[in-house]
């Protein structure tokens, strides 16, 4: 492991926030471990080993790629691809059992008659992609007509405010509208029907039999507000290290564009990671990094590959010594509310140089 910039990844405590939330979970509720983006970050081969250990047998991703990814890395269960394929990608689909979302009803006579696994998406509110649920006879009927041409697995929505108490009616509404189409449709069997993303799970009356969980599984809120149940945490931990620790006269000024100027005699260190590590340049002169425990609050702009922070009230910080920039009780979600962003942003951001060390 090369000490420059890398996050570390408690396994363990994604299994430990798997184990919570499931416990918490209405019991006809399986969960579906959403592994999309890298698992926001974590890695997703690893992650999804770390569940399937623990009996999930359930898998989502946004695309083809992570999908086949995946399945060369030897996971076993079903993965359900939540987005758009391309439609000359039928027989990767096919290759690698893959479930395919279908969009709409163009979209699912585009990919007709192949017998691949698939689900429709219903759109309840979102307007992203699925049938719309305004007209359920419709959705019924596309339905039907495509069943035959697919291997039909199931039925999913997704839940746009879950996570809002204001919102409850408009969460329920949504609910009850898939719910109408789901019955419809109930002669059929369908093996998977299922509206619950995290916050859904953890907060809104269970409907169906699956709950696709993304964020608690790595310790994160779905919105900064929200409560999340004892014994779930982060599983990961952004360290770099100290590269130089030098002295400002005052007068001095740091960085690009000369945004900060020494107000008094002080002592700043440099760190190795920068914006092209995924280090939001939204944090200059704004956010800080700990050192010792202690807080050194950045100064100056975010490059792309070093910050520099103020040391002054840290007089033991030195080279080489560990930074850590998310961790120590500062986690994501709190990274992310200073910059007016979420906790998932941050972490699915952290980019592919920074290595990944897990714990195991
Ligand atoms: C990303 C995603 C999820 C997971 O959402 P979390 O808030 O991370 O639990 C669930 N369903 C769909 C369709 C998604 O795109």
């Amino acid at each position: 492991m090369i000490r420059r910039s890398w996050v570390e990844i408690d396994l363990q405590a994604i299994a430990r926030n798997y184990a919570v939330y499931k416990s918490q979970l209405a019991p006809q509720l399986k969960v579906m471990a959403v592994v999309k983006a890298d698992a926001y970050g974590h890695g997703d081969v690893e992650v999804a080993n770390v569940l399937q250990t623990q009996g999930c047998g359930d898998f989502a991703v946004s695309n083809i790629e992570e999908a086949i990814k995946l399945r060369e890395a030897g996971i076993k269960g079903q993965i359900l691809i939540l987005g758009y394929t391309p439609i000359d990608c039928v027989e990767l689909l096919k290759q690698y059992d893959i479930t395919q979302a279908l969009l709409s009803e163009d979209y699912a006579q585009r990919l007709a008659g192949q017998n691949i696994k698939a689900q429709f998406a219903i759109d309840t509110g979102m307007n992203r992609i699925g049938l719309d649920s305004d007209d359920p006879k419709e959705c019924e009927r596309i339905i039907r007509q495509y069943q035959t041409q697919f291997k039909l697995t199931g039925l999913f929505t997704h839940l746009c405010v879950a996570d809002t108490p204001a919102e409850e009616a408009f969460t329920s509404g949504q609910i009850e509208n898939f719910k109408a189409v789901a019955e419809s449709v109930q002669d059929l069997h369908l093996p998977f029907i299922h509206c619950m993303n995290s916050a859904g799970g953890l907060w809104q009356k269970p409907y169906g039999n699956l709950a696709r969980l993304g964020i608690v599984l790595y310790g994160l809120k779905p919105d900064y507000d929200n409560q999340l149940p004892d014994g779930i945490s982060p599983a990961l931990q952004w360290k770099s290290v100290i590269s130089l620790v030098k002295t400002l006269r005052i007068g001095e000024t740091v960085g690009y564009g000369r945004t900060f100027t020494a107000k008094r005699e002080m002592r700043i260190a440099t760190i190795p990671t920068g914006y092209a590590d995924g280090y939001n340049r939204l944090l200059s002169n704004r956010g800080f990094v700990l050192i010792h425990g202690k807080k050194a609050p950045l100064v100056g702009r975010v490059c792309m590959d070093q910050i520099t922070v103020d040391v002054t009230e840290i007089p033991e910080a030195q080279f080489e010594d560990e930074v850590t920039l998310l961790g120590d009780g500062f986690n994501a979600d709190d990274m992310g509310k200073m910059i007016s962003t979420i906790g998932y942003e941050i972490i699915c951001g952290i980019s592919k140089r920074v290595s990944r060390v897990y714990k195991k």
